[in-house]
């Protein structure tokens, strides 16, 4: 075994398993352990690095911020922050922002602005939807395991059947504050909202004027060949959750709400120290426009198709979803499948006995893409 396996398991508070590889480099959808073996990277961070791992655009750009700026307190006015923000209203259509540093924080800024703006308590959530572990994105997160032992979390919450019309009606009334929903689920194994479960929700808002956050913590910055899901859904929510992808593994994150909302937050409903941190700011604006000048939304729609096309024709492949590159497949032994595909040097993420997903960097190219297949067609064999 690995030393560093070894020191691991003494050192750290063993939440959870690794894979027994210990990571030393990167560079762009390529991973190179301490042995020197290298991986296709099929997971990318969970979703977060989408311009390539040690993108040298990105890297510039914070080093350039380094030298002039690192850290400086909320209290003052910063530019890295202004300008992130006027650049995440140009690709979001959302109207203001207050920046985090992970998923979670994002939820958890969310959940607060709407039971401050609506004055009520209850939220909605769905079957299968994961938003973090925190106490309050706990709350609204399915999963029975991660949630049973931390009770009492925040109530009320529902939990409607996700893509059911009927089970929506009957979780949403006029005591709901906010719905909370990712229109793709990423840790279920990527299954999309149907359009009109989505259609009926945002009717059930005009009866009822709850308000609508859509989660995009991992369809977010291109993931799913749009800028964001919601617009493949052409709905605009009233809050909207980001991180993960927006700075490139850079930790950074976002609550994004309308100018309506805005309206009933007051002065001191939040804060944090490090939310908004110059660096990661630096880190996130070169993102974005990375991916604008490198055409990536449009790479990630058409490698997305050319994995979903190549998976769909292998026998043991029961069912291929997603938009994008955020690609979920079903087969008979998920895990098994992904150790066999990493033995074989291409990294994929099994999130359930059945469900593998596949979020690689978007800048992943055809020859990369045909290399893993190639690897998953041996499986069949
Ligand atoms: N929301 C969604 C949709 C996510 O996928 C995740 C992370 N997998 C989170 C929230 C939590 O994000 P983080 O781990 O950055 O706190």
């Amino acid at each position: 075994m690995s030393e560093i396996i070894e020191r691991e398991k003494k050192v750290f508070i063993q939440f959870f398993n690794r894979y027994p590889i210990v990571i030393e480099r990167a560079k762009g959808c390529w991973i190179f352990d301490e042995d020197g073996r290298k991986y296709l990277d099929l997971i990318a961070g969970i979703a977060c690095v989408s311009v390539g791992h040690s993108n040298e655009y990105v890297i510039e750009r914070v080093r350039e911020q380094a030298e002039k700026l690192i850290h400086v307190s909320n209290l003052f006015y910063t530019k890295p922050q202004v300008e992130l923000a006027e650049k995440l209203a140009e690709i979001s259509g959302m109207d203001r922002f207050f920046f985090t540093n992970s998923g979670t924080e994002s939820v958890e800024a969310a959940l607060k602005i709407a039971r401050r703006v609506t004055s009520r308590k209850k939220f909605v959530s769905f079957t299968g939807d994961f938003h973090g572990r925190s106490m309050g994105a706990l709350s609204v997160t399915w999963k029975e395991k991660f949630r049973e032992p931390f009770m009492p979390l925040i109530e009320p919450v529902s939990f409607a059947e996700f893509n059911s019309l009927e089970s929506l009606e009957n979780a949403v009334d006029g005591e709901t504050a906010a719905v909370i929903m990712e229109p793709v689920q990423g840790e279920a194994g990527v299954y999309p909202a149907k359009k009109e479960f989505m259609k009926r929700l945002f009717e059930l808002k005009e009866e009822h004027d709850f308000l609508i956050i859509f989660d995009e913590v991992q369809t977010g910055f291109g993931r799913t060949g749009e800028w964001f899901a919601k617009d493949i859904y052409g709905f605009e929510p009233d809050i909207m959750t980001l991180a993960k992808a927006m700075g490139n593994g850079f930790p950074i994150g976002a609550v994004a709400v309308s100018e309506e909302v805005h309206s009933g937050i007051q002065k001191g409903d939040h804060g944090s120290t490090f939310g908004g941190n110059p660096l990661a700011c630096s880190a996130s604006l070169a993102t974005i426009e990375y991916m604008e000048q490198n055409n990536l939304l449009e790479n990630s729609r058409k490698m997305g198709e050319r994995f979903r096309k190549g998976l769909e024709g292998f026998d043991f492949v029961q069912d291929v979803r997603g938009f994008g590159l955020m690609v979920g497949l079903s087969v008979s032994d998920a895990k098994g499948f992904s150790q066999f595909a990493m033995g074989r040097g291409v990294l994929v993420n099994a999130t359930s006995e059945r469900d593998v997903r596949i979020i690689p960097p978007l800048t992943i190219s055809r020859e990369e893409v045909d290399l893993a297949l190639s690897v998953f067609e041996e499986f069949a064999h």
